[in-house]
């Protein structure tokens, strides 16, 4: 599949000129002559992967990914577009003029907190969250479901571009992995095991695995599994999505007490996530937070 290039299009490398001599060749210039040679295509743009590049993503790709940043729902991770000035008002009240506040301005809770896990004192809520809290303690997404980020987890997904597990973890990790509890275990949302097996492997599985590791968490995979087959979500409407889950999960024992972290790929309606919180939640587990690579906005 991969062209070869000729030389002149390769990709400009800087340190090409200060290459060791063949003999004591690191593993990382052998790979960066190799690449010369033939160089490694983005699997998103097809272009050779160049500076910035986040492999097998090229730098523009990765660069391109549309991050979310705060505030956020403290509850579901839905990207607010402003700071609701309601959630300050139930915070407790801080003596009259004795806040930091300057100047008339209300005094808003902070969205530096990056990645922080909600209290349940947590404040800042989306509309849908306020009207009823989500089945998970505490949701969070990298980035929106869109550009690059979209073609990357169908590449991986359908592609069968595993090596792409690498960057969205990355991308997980660094969007949502900050002061995340040291304690928790990562348990990824598991494949129907036809799909599974049809597949050759669980993206979710994949992604859950390098995060955990650069996290140094606990990495659990059977903690979790589907009782019934379902139909891929993909395929229904928004409110069917929600019966179409409800019952195919069932956690281990091994969940009491813990503060599970569920990963998956791309949250849609948050339906497939929410039922697994439900039955990890079922099964005892102290606190349940989600993370997903994208959210469909
Ligand atoms: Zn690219
Ligand atoms: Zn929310």
């Amino acid at each position: 599949m991969r062209a070869v290039p000729t030389l002149e299009h390769a990709a400009p490398r800087a340190r090409l000129g200060a290459l060791p001599p063949l003999a004591p060749l690191a593993a990382g210039a052998l790979v960066a002559a190799l690449d010369l040679l033939f160089p490694a295509l983005c699997p998103v743009c097809r272009t050779p992967l160049g500076p910035g590049r986040r492999d097998p993503l090229c730098g523009p790709c990765w660069g391109g990914i549309a991050r979310i940043e705060p505030p956020w729902c403290e509850a579901c991770g839905l990207p607010l577009s402003a700071p609701r000035p309601v959630p300050v008002v139930a915070a407790p009240a801080p003596p009259a003029g004795g806040g930091a506040g300057d100047g008339g301005a209300p005094e808003r809770v902070s969205f530096r907190a990056e990645g922080v896990p909600p209290s349940p004192s947590a404040s800042v809520l989306c509309g849908a969250c306020e009207a009823r809290p989500p089945a998970y303690d505490w949701g969070r997404a990298a980035a929106r479901y869109e550009g690059p980020l979209r073609e990357a987890l169908h590449a991986l997904k359908f592609g069968g571009r595993r090596a792409l597990a690498r960057p969205l973890a990355d991308l997980l990790v660094e969007q949502c992995g900050a002061a995340l509890p040291a304690d928790a275990v990562v348990v990824p949302v598991p494949l129907g095991r036809d799909r599974e097996r049809a597949r050759g492997f669980n993206q979710a599985a994949l992604i859950a695995g390098r995060a955990a590791k650069r996290l140094g968490l606990g990495l659990e995979r059977r903690w979790l599994a589907r009782v019934r087959a379902t139909s891929p979500q993909s395929e229904l409407a928004a409110a069917e999505r929600s019966a179409n889950v409800r019952g195919a999960f069932r956690a281990s024992p091994e969940v009491r007490g813990r503060h599970v972290l569920l990963v998956d790929d791309v949250m849609t309606t948050g339906a497939t996530l929410a039922e697994c919180a439900r039955a990890v939640a079922a099964a005892g587990a102290a606190r349940v937070g989600v993370l997903a690579v994208a959210r469909v906005l």
